[in-house]
């Protein structure tokens, strides 16, 4: 088999792969993952990683589970591929609809299968607008999501989100769709002056301002509200308890659809088996990925609540929409047996009562470093903002690039930890045991020493 060097010349020659700055890969070349087990994953040197990232935040029961291999297997010997349109559809995919409805919360009943979480957020938006243009209100049509979000890689996943170099590239944005603050305390509240700020008026007052955008629209004009319980990729942002009742109550007042985006707070992560479920929101529509398969193979879906499910169906005929793989059989029976696995073994109430407190209190002896600013967890998901000067909350010059620095001295010392400009996240497996809690804290303590070294603090 090619050697390590080898592979790295092709990959630059022939692979174009997500995310990355091919000029900038040089001589050094991808890092090449050959094989992973429980939270660890090889490379192709021998390097042992801790991944705390679980993948890109999807595989939730941990690498090497015989129990999802074997389901694909048997899936794909007795029907690798059958699709779910016009009038047909194949067992896997029917029970998975089943299992995921009775998980969702109660007003919830439906599901609309997707390839991933990005077919999903277009998917949503198809169904919001044909739901009020069947209501008879076709102007109903603006979305409203949040800035620095990440909502997919599709034309319209990436104009729902709200990251501005993706806007940047590839043309212009799918139009109506707007983008308000985040509640992002640290980044944006806590060191803001003259205003009353505490993290619950914050919280309130990024629900004022959706409601001031809505306003300034015309509540006749706007059909949705999509955001994630917990902005995962714009910053691990976890919202001021205040934040999510207000703006439900925003939301009610204006008669506007509620879409959660949980294709990372799905399925445990933050101990409950929807984010939703943490804050009590009732989303008409919920996009799910990532974790319902744990990310063994590759499938998402929206949840539809009743409201806007009774309408398509009721009014609408057929809906001109799907995916070949909708529901596809093998992933489908992965996804089933990944949730039979988590339920058997407790997954989520782990994450609740365990785990998740467990790494609270770990991670936030994280937030005396020196250069941190502030480290926030909840359930499986955290933080730690890199700052300057701590008392100021001062960032490092942007030309220091901490936050990479920090990632790449994690990635050297053996801990997968992402970064998003300087801040820090983790989101491991959750069946991440405790003493695995601990080598994390402190190889991210030991990176975290060496980034101070380096940016001479
Ligand atoms: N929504 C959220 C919140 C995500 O984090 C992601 C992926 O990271 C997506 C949607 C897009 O999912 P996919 O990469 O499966 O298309």
């Amino acid at each position: 088999s090619p050697s390590t060097r080898e592979l790295q010349a092709l990959d630059r020659a022939h692979h174009l792969h997500p995310f990355t700055d091919f000029k900038a890969l040089g001589e050094e070349g991808s890092r090449i993952v050959t094989h992973a087990e429980g939270v660890y994953i090889h490379d192709s040197e021998g390097n042992r990683i801790l991944d705390g990232m679980a993948g890109l935040w999807c595989v939730n029961l941990g690498y090497g589970r015989d129990e999802l291999v074997d389901a694909a297997t048997a899936q794909l010997r007795e029907l690798p591929y059958y699709n779910n349109f016009f009038k047909t559809t194949h067992p896997p995919a029917v029970r998975l609809a089943e299992q995921l409805c009775r998980l969702a919360p109660a007003h919830i009943n439906r599901v609309f299968f997707t390839g991933s979480g990005s077919e999903a957020n277009d998917t949503v938006l198809r169904m919001v607008r044909r739901y009020w243009a069947l209501k008879g209100k076709p102007e109903k049509h603006i979305v409203i999501a949040r800035e620095n979000a990440y909502h997919g890689s599709t034309v319209a996943g990436m104009s729902l989100g709200g990251m501005a170099p993706m806007h940047g590239q590839g043309g212009p944005c799918v139009p109506g769709i707007e983008h308000i603050r985040q509640p992002y305390w640290f980044g944006e509240g806590r060191f803001s002056q003259g205003r009353d700020q505490s993290p619950a008026a914050f919280g309130r007052a990024c629900a004022q301002v959706l409601e001031q955008r809505i306003q300034a629209l015309g509540e006749d004009n706007v059909a949705a509200f999509i955001a994630e319980p917990v902005q995962g990729a714009g910053g691990a942002i976890i919202p001021p308890q205040s934040y999510w009742p207000a703006v439900k109550a925003v939301l009610a007042k204006y008669d506007i659809l509620l879409v959660a985006d949980e294709v990372i707070c799905g399925f445990g992560r933050l101990g409950e088996w929807f984010g939703s479920q943490y804050y009590g929101l009732e989303p008409d529509l919920m996009s799910i990925a990532k974790g319902l398969s744990s990310g063994y193979l590759p499938i998402g879906g929206v949840l539809v609540g009743d409201r806007v499910a009774e309408t398509l169906i009721d009014e609408g005929g057929e809906f001109f929409h799907g995916f070949t793989y909708s529901g596809h059989p093998a992933c489908a029976a992965v996804a089933l047996r990944n949730l039979e696995l988590m339920e058997a073994e407790n997954v989520v109430a782990r994450v609740r009562d365990e785990l998740g407190p467990y790494l609270a209190r770990r991670w936030a002896e994280l937030g005396e470093h020196s250069i941190v600013g502030e480290a926030r967890s909840l359930g499986l998901i955290g933080a730690l903002e890199l700052v300057a000067d701590k008392a100021s909350g001062e960032r490092f010059a942007r030309t220091l690039a901490a936050g990479n620095l920090c990632r790449d001295l994690c990635f050297q010392n053996g801990l997968v930890m992402r970064s998003v400009g300087d801040t820090m996240i983790i989101s491991p497996p959750l069946v991440i045991r405790h003493e695995q809690i601990d080598e994390l804290v402190a190889l991210a303590r030991r990176a975290l020493d060496e980034t101070a070294r380096r940016l001479n603090t």
